[in-house]
């Protein structure tokens, strides 16, 4: 049996003791299958919301779903979200389904789930697996409930959903559901941009992102069209084996997975096409492509609705990812203040999976600069030995009070600070006030 927590057991339970057939169902079946810790569990019934509240009067309920049939129950600190059963019919939009029925059936609502693997539920008499979910999980197979054309039809978001599975459990996607996806895609254009942001983000810092992104390139271009003409780019570059599209996804694959560094990475060649010149060689340049990159970075994350801080956090990674780095003090300290110590780190990331995406061998001295210079910035972070503007020794009061005036006063701050961060002066009021004196005086 798999090892379900004991709570969510006990919440169809007592549905079920009160005669409402009850099952657990979807991800924490599939995940508890594999042996991996659902992380979160969601029940289906015959029971009808207002039963399901009554029921469970006794226990901390909310009911953001309720009116389409969700009532989140907390059992001793584990929240179930139990949800009548449904049928759901016509999908005139591509996206939600026109009406919600109630059902009295499990059978109707794992009909209506998207993949065999999800689409299995766990109930008072053991597993119901109407469609091969079980065989499929063994398999590793991302394989639609039903005809996948249809299906896909009825809701945009699913070819999505299907590569987003696929990543996350490093499953690749049966034959049928394949095409169709690559055949569906282009519908994603009737799905609200935050669905498709929530997905795509899931998909990009999943295991198998890589892998799915490179098998279909229609997906990124679809969620990030400003890639489109990176996808067979030829580089004519002997540093470059891959075309400009390929080297980006695998740019992604080798850094850590957090949104924004992968999204950073994926989109940090994206100025490349457009400033692609040939020298008298045939040798390909992208001279500025980093800094042509961000706007179009901009744009399309604008457009995707991600939230402004990790938005412009990829834009500065993509504008500045040919930072010249040096293993210097002063050039951790530099850096740390102008970018910040966090975006600096990422930056690096991007930089050391710049070089091992090109499908050429890394240079070795490159990669130890990098790492050195990594340390150096978690040193002085350690240490704490770059304030910011808040933290120096002398104030804005200080600055007029030395005789500085109007923009002069935050230049002379700025310009303190650097010399701070870069270790050339002390973070210690008489001599910054020394300073400010001598900025003053003009000397
Ligand atoms: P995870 O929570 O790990 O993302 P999950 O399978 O629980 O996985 P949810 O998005 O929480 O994913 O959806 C819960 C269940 O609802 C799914 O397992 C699936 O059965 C069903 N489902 C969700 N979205 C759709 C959809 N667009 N079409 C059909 N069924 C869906
Ligand atoms: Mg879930």
């Amino acid at each position: 049996m798999p090892n379900f927590d004991p709570r969510a057991l006990a919440v169809i339970g007592r549905l079920h003791q009160a005669g409402f057939p009850a099952a657990l169902v979807g991800g924490c079946v599939r995940d508890s299958l594999l042996s991996r810790t659902p992380h979160d569990y969601d029940a289906a019934t015959a029971a009808r919301p207002e039963q399901i509240q009554a029921l469970f009067a006794d226990r901390p309920q909310h009911d953001a779903g309720v009116r389409f049939g969700t009532v989140a129950v907390d059992w001793d600190g584990l929240w179930v979200e139990v949800t009548t059963f449904r049928r759901e019919t016509g999908y005139a939009d591509h996206r939600r389904p026109d009406q919600v029925v109630f059902s009295s059936r499990l059978e109707e609502d794992l009909a209506r789930r998207d993949f065999t693997i999800n689409a299995m539920a766990w109930g008072p008499d053991g597993l119901v697996d109407r469609y091969g979910g079980r065989a499929d999980l063994e398999r590793g197979l991302v394989r639609c409930v039903g005809e996948p054309d249809r299906r896909f039809e009825e809701d945009a978001l699913r070819p999505l959903r299907g590569l987003r599975l696929a990543a996350q459990l490093n499953f690749t996607l049966e034959e049928a559901t394949a095409s169709a996806v690559r055949r569906h895609l282009p519908q994603l254009v009737h799905v609200a941009w935050e669905r498709i942001c929530a997905e795509f983000l899931r998909l990009i810092s999943s295991p198998g992102g890589e892998r799915i992104l490179l098998e279909f390139p229609q997906a990124a271009v679809q969620v990030l069209p400003e890639l489109g003409p990176a996808i067979g780019f030829d580089q004519r570059n002997p540093h470059h084996r891959f075309d400009v599209y390929s080297h980006c996804v695998r740019t992604m694959g080798q850094v850590l997975p957090s949104p924004a560094l992968r999204l950073a990475s994926l989109l940090h060649d994206v100025g490349k096409p457009e400033t692609f010149s040939l020298d008298e060689s045939g040798t390909g340049h992208f001279y500025g492509h980093d800094r042509a990159g961000a706007p179009l970075a901009d744009r399309a994350l604008e457009r995707l609705r991600l939230p402004r801080a990790d938005r412009e956090r990829v834009v500065l990674l993509v504008k500045r990812h040919h930072l010249p780095v040096e293993d210097s003090r002063p050039w951790a300290g530099r850096w740390i203040n102008r970018l910040g110590a966090e975006a600096l780190l990422q930056l690096l990331a991007l930089e050391r999976a710049d070089g091992l995406a090109c499908g050429t061998p890394p240079v070795p001295e490159r990669l130890a600069l990098l790492e050195r210079a990594e340390e150096r910035v978690r040193a002085l972070m350690q240490e704490g030995a770059c304030p910011t503007l808040r933290d120096l020794a002398v104030n804005g009061r200080d600055a007029l009070a030395a005789g500085l005036e109007g923009p002069a006063v935050g230049a002379a701050l700025r310009d303190l600070l650097d010399q701070v961060c870069q270790g050339m002066l002390p973070n210690d009021r008489p001599t910054l006030l020394n300073e400010l004196r001598r900025l003053a005086g003009g000397m």
